[in-house]
């Protein structure tokens, strides 16, 4: 039996299995999917905002502005790229400038820090490429970005090292307590045993909540659509670039990638209680129109990719972050949309230290090693550090990857470690095999290669992204 149970493996869901490995006590994280990180943690825009949108008073503006303090150290030990770009949020003429300024005194009374008014020379000499009829800017220079799925798949990782335990395929449709002892299980039988349970289930917690009862919120979906740029445009923009906030969301932004991409997005469609991340021609020209307005010379040429991620909002219309009212020994993570990223280190840190603490004692594991090791990238290697890296592990020296230059050495690399990559997008999550302009055009026939090889089974039960999606049907010869 497990001292508590995290259903979900996003990045909420996976920072809290962290923060509880801190302590001693047994483990558990369990994921629907074959792999993690696969909800709104995979598609978003991976800002760290800085704090000064949610609104006062709020769970949002209280996780988003400790967070955002937390990120850099947090990214730091965890081996995860972090970059302190400053955000931007542009304006056009008087009545955006009241905007700006309102959003600017709303920011302070949450306390973010360094907040500033610029005007268009000023903006003009960080951002040359903002539109002819942007005339002000919202500055936050504590504003950062983060690569989501790095952060959540590094969390998770380093959990496992310190001891807990991951299960995926777990698709939890059942809930019974016995005794004081929550009985997870899963669609395919599998039981699992837990004092208490965390729904961290993102899109799904409202079902999960209700299989012990809860009924007390509701998740809908908001879908944001987003084009992405190749590396090649990466210093098209160096901060991140908003318009003014409205009630569906933060608007389109413009923003540089942690891999020096560029991304463009997201819109905000309301679509029920439906996930479909299905990008569509309305969806990508409403992104176009807008970014048109922000910056001229956009780069679409290098245009390499479109995808959509779904926020999971409660109606309540901020994050539920709560026992539940319902059950005891459950602890609900939901409505947690944007600044859900940015908020992770915060909001694990209060639900451990406040929340779970209720239930079990927290005695500090002094085993705990919250350090990851930075996956290297081969290619951003010198000369001679590459040749002892290949002197050490040949399959450094054969490039998979040509367009990200992803070496086979990185991809076994991504196999054997926490959490280990079991199909052909769990490889690209962790590695950027297949990110690049051809998008797997060359090295995708490789990668399955490499996954049958080292994880001893066939070819045919290679996947694209888990069960249904298999790549390879049979040989031809
Ligand atoms: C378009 C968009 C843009 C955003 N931009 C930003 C941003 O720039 N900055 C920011 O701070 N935040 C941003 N966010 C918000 C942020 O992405 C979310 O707050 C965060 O990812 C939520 O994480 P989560 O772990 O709660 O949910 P998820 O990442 O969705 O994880 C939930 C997990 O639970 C699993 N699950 C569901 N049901 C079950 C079940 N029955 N059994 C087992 N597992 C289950 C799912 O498969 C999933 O992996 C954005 C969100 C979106 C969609």
């Amino acid at each position: 039996m497990f001292d508590a149970l995290v259903i979900g493996g996003g990045v909420i869901g996976g920072s809290i299995f962290r923060e509880l490995t801190k302590y001693k006590g047994s483990f558990c994280l369990v994921e629907k999917e074959e792999d993690v990180a696969m909800g709104a943690s995979r598609a978003n825009s991976g800002i760290v905002h800085a704090g000064f949108d949610a609104k006062e008073g709020s769970l949002k503006a209280k996780f988003n502005v400790l967070g955002n303090k937390m990120m850099p150290k947090y990214c730091e030990d965890l081996g995860v790229k972090y970059r302190n770009n400053g955000s931007l949020v542009l304006g056009y003429g008087e009545e955006d400038y009241n905007t700006l300024l309102e959003l600017k005194q709303r920011g302070e009374r949450n306390g973010v820090e360094n907040l500033s008014m610029l005007n268009r020379d000023e903006l003009l000499a960080i951002e040359p490429n903002v539109q002819d009829s942007v005339t002000c800017a919202l500055f936050a220079p504590t504003g950062g970005i983060v690569c989501p799925y790095e952060l959540t798949l590094a969390s998770i990782g380093n959990a496992m090292d310190n001891g807990g335990q991951l299960l995926c395929d777990f698709e939890v449709c059942k809930i019974t307590k016995e005794n004081g002892v929550f009985k997870v299980i899963a669609k395919d039988g599998r039981e699992v045993l837990a004092k208490v349970v965390i729904n961290c289930a993102g899109f799904y917690s409202a079902e999960v909540a209700k299989m012990l009862g809860d009924d007390t919120f509701d998740v809908q979906g908001r879908k944001g659509e987003y084009i992405l740029l190749d590396r090649e445009s990466g210093d098209f923009v160096s901060h991140t670039l908003f318009t003014a906030p409205t009630k569906a969301g933060k608007g389109v932004l413009v923003t540089q990638t942690v891999d020096n991409n560029i991304l463009l997005g997201p819109t905000a469609t309301e679509q029920g209680r439906s996930d479909s991340t299905i990008t569509t021609p309305e969806g990508l020209g409403f992104v176009t129109e807008k970014v048109a307005k922000m910056c001229k010379n956009v780069p679409h040429f290098n245009t390499i990719t479109s995808f959509a991620g779904v926020r999971a909002y409660c109606d309540r219309h901020d994050f539920i972050i709560e026992h539940s009212q319902k059950a005891e020994g459950l602890i609900n993570c939901a409505g947690i949309e944007s600044p859900g990223l940015t908020s992770a280190p915060a909001i694990a840190k209060y639900v451990v230290e406040d929340l779970y603490s209720k239930f079990n004692a927290l005695d500090k594991n002094e085993n705990f090693n919250g350090k990851r090791e930075p996956d290297y990238f081969f290619k951003n290697l010198t000369d001679e550090e590459k040749n002892a890296v290949i002197a050490k592990d040949h399959r450094y020296g054969k490039m998979i990857c040509r367009c990200e230059q992803i070496t086979e050495g990185e991809i076994v690399r991504a196999i054997h470690e926490n959490p280990p990559a079991r199909s052909v997008s769990a490889v690209k999550r962790r590695t950027r095999a297949g990110m690049g302009r051809c998008q797997g055009g060359f090295c995708q026939a490789h990668v399955v290669e490499i996954l049958a090889r080292e994880l001893g089974v066939s070819y045919e039960e290679i996947t694209l992204s888990g069960k249904g999606s298999e790549i390879v049907v049979g040989k031809v010869k």
